[in-house]
């Protein structure tokens, strides 16, 4: 039941999942990479079935790692080190290199709060990305593919 999509992104039919979402399908990452394009997608931690995407965080007093789930609207996170407070931003850095995840658009959860952009390529390509907020328990917690984003703001001008 499962196949890919023009982009090579696998399609996972909504009956195979929880069925409270309106949507049709629902995105799997299978590739994604830092900004200087180290892949951070790690086989050795699976969440629900697919490998998640780790990433390094850091915030006055604490850093650790952890995984995110590569699916859409999942939020399952395997903590690796470290402890995540609700609430409360953290910096992304690639657990590879340790360079500094960059940031799409604020988030309107909190006044320092920011969408960070997680390319789906080598080569960050903001049409062909990721992008979720980096603070702890924010409703945008789980990442939209950035297309989608940067339509509302072209639309509505604020996210
Ligand atoms: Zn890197
Ligand atoms: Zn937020």
């Amino acid at each position: 039941m499962k196949r890919f999509d023009k982009d090579g992104r696998l399609i996972i039919p909504i009956s195979e999942r929880k069925r409270d979402r309106e949507k049709e399908v629902t995105y799997v990452i299978t590739e994604a990479y830092c900004p200087n394009g180290c892949n951070i997608i790690d086989q050795n931690y699976p969440i629900n079935g697919y490998p998640g995407l780790r990433m390094k965080f850091k915030r006055p007093g604490e850093e650790g790692e952890f995984v995110i789930s590569a699916i859409e609207a999942d939020f399952d996170k395997i903590i690796l080190s470290g402890t995540l407070k609700n609430g409360v931003k953290d910096d992304l850095y690639c657990p590879h290199c340790a360079v500094m995840f960059e940031k799409l658009v604020s988030c309107n959860c909190s006044p320092d709060a920011d969408m960070v952009i997680v390319g789906l390529t080598p080569h960050l390509d903001f049409n062909n990305a990721i992008t979720f907020c980096n603070v702890t328990g924010c409703h945008n917690g789980t990442f939209v593919k950035s297309g989608a984003v940067l339509r509302h703001i072209r639309l509505h001008d604020v996210l």
